[in-house]
């Protein structure tokens, strides 16, 4: 049966209004087939979800911190116990393996156990006698209606490192998540209703550009937390910001990993594996470029040349897949050009993932040769200049750098427009703290291959890969959601009358 994603708006589901509603598809990427259709909001329908969350708004930021953080708990229960069923959803629309999608889960999980803390979170601070009889101290508060632009990637890990805040804070939300995996922010939308959350503190519009142009100049949305590519990340943080609003907008990335010859090459060919191809090279956080420091090239080439061999690739539902296909044809279509254009530039294609075997059914028998497939490509002495190595191709392929020494590997990423992650394989730990030091990306592994900081901390690219100040959940994203008062109070007592125009000073 065809399922049909609408817009949840004030605690319900609400189909877009008028005659000819504009919808995309929703595909199964392991079968191709089309499973259902989302519905693309109009100015309308925005409207109607930003007056929900307003109206929602002054009950929320005046509930209790004890009331917001019991829904908190009640949410991160439900989510808990019913993870399985939301690792499904993702899987039958995004296409990424069943485990994978437990992942993502859990790491958006943890932004929710971190948001639980929201008492500790928001203390301000408190001076007494800052001046005689004076004392001052701050607080923070929540900004308002707050929008969350989300990508397909990770349809619930994402919109988690933004709401679970946003919400604690006393914020209410509007998400718009990708219109090719929808139904995962419809489904934790239910989760927060079961979990006590008013109606209109958590709201979800769907749709494309329309949509999101409408939250970026609603004058009602204070603050826009976007995830997507470079080009629209940057179109979303200037006309966000243009429009007044706070915007922290993550872009794009291309990282690299470096891998020093007194690395342990079989632990470097296992990351680069996992890093390279994982989720099928559909991670912010993916390794796209290794590069070898010579003479490790030939032999880490070798390494992981046989590890590609034995990869399973298949519908991410089968228990046995360990990377599924793309997200859409469209996608697996442009990766594909990459493989061609990459072979017209030159590089050595090492591994050709068209031609890796690919499972013929899913674990419910229906066929997979229409499914959105590439199996991982490994491309060998990579230049820059090359499109391989220049653009961010966002699927299964690997590219190796060859460079002479670690300075030419340092130039080498420093140069790199894009500044997400990186990582460094060595047991030197003098290198590996230069590296630290040197490297101009904002997230670093060492001996780490995706470095995703845990939720305590703040997961934010540098350069092309993050536009604002802000990075996401931890510290920056309680800063992000909630804005600084500082209040100097006195008590008044006879002794403080008399007329005085001078500026108050201290004393
Ligand atoms: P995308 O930029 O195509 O879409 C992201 C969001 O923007 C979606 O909700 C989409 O509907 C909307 N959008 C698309 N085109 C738009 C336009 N012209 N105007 C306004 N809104 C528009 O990204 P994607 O393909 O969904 O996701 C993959 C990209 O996201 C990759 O570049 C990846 O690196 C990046 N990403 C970055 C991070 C990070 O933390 N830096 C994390 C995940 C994904």
């Amino acid at each position: 049966m065809s399922k049909h994603i609408t817009h949840w708006i004030g605690g319900e589901p609400v189909a877009t209004a008028g005659a000819t509603p504009r919808r995309g598809d929703i595909f199964d990427p392991a079968t191709g087939q089309v499973t259902g259709h989302v519905d693309f909001a109009e100015i309308a329908e925005v409207d109607q979800a930003v007056a929900a969350a307003a109206s929602a708004f002054a009950e929320w930021r005046n509930a209790s911190i004890a009331r917001r953080t019991t829904v908190l708990f009640n949410f991160r229960e439900l989510l808990n116990a019913r993870r399985d069923e939301l690792a499904s959803i993702i899987v039958s629309e995004h296409g990424k393996v069943h485990s994978d999608a437990l992942g993502e889960i859990a790491r958006g999980l943890e932004v929710v156990e971190y948001a639980c803390g929201i008492p500790q979170l928001v203390k301000g601070g408190f001076s007494e006698q800052a001046s005689t009889g004076i004392d001052v101290y701050s607080i923070r508060q929540p900004l308002g209606p707050v929008a969350i632009i989300s990508p397909f990637n990770f349809p619930a890990m994402v919109p988690m490192w933004f709401f679970p805040i946003a919400i604690a804070a006393g914020n209410t939300v509007v998400v718009k998540p990708s219109e090719k995996d929808p139904s995962a922010a419809n489904f934790l939308a239910g989760l927060w209703k079961e979990a006590g959350l008013p109606a209109g503190v958590f709201n979800v519009v769907h749709g494309d550009k329309v949509a999101v142009d409408r939250l970026l100049e609603h004058p009602d949305v204070k603050a826009v937390s976007f995830v997507g590519s470079t080009p629209i990340a940057r179109y979303v943080y200037e006309t966000g910001t243009r429009y007044g609003k706070r915007v922290q907008a993550l872009g794009g990335a291309k990282n690299h990993m470096l891998v020093l010859p007194d690395a342990d090459l079989d632990l470097s060919a296992d990351a680069a594996i996992n890093a390279g191809f994982g989720a099928a090279g559909e991670r912010c956080m993916a390794v796209s470029v290794l590069v070898a420091v010579d003479p490790i090239g030939d032999e880490l080439v070798e390494k992981i040349k046989q590890r590609m061999a034995t990869l399973k690739v298949g519908p991410g539902c089968n228990g046995d897949s360990e990377m599924g296909p793309l997200v859409t044809g469209q996608h697996r279509d442009k990766v594909t050009s990459y493989v061609e254009s990459g072979v017209a530039d030159g590089a050595e294609l090492a591994v050709d993932g068209r031609k890796h075997p690919v499972a013929t059914e899913d674990k419910n028998g229906a066929p997979t040769a229409d499914g959105f497939w590439l199996g991982p490509t490994l491309f060998d002495h990579v230049k820059p200049g090359m499109s391989v190595y220049n653009d961010e191709i966002f699927g299964p392929v690997l590219s190796v750098v060859r460079v002479a020494s670690y300075e030419e590997g340092i130039d080498l990423i420093n140069a790199n427009p894009y500044g997400n992650g990186t990582a460094i394989f060595t047991n030197d730990g003098g290198a590996a703290r230069r590296f630290q030091h040197d490297v101009e990306v904002g997230m670093v592994g060492i001996n780490v291959p995706i470095p995703v900081p845990v939720a305590y901390y703040s997961f934010g690219g540098w350069k092309a890969s993050l536009f604002g100040d802000s990075h996401a959940y931890g510290p920056d994203g309680v800063h992000f959601f909630t804005r600084g008062k500082a209040v100097t109070q006195r008590w008044l007592d006879p002794s403080h009358g008399g007329i005085n125009l001078g500026f108050p000073t201290n004393s």
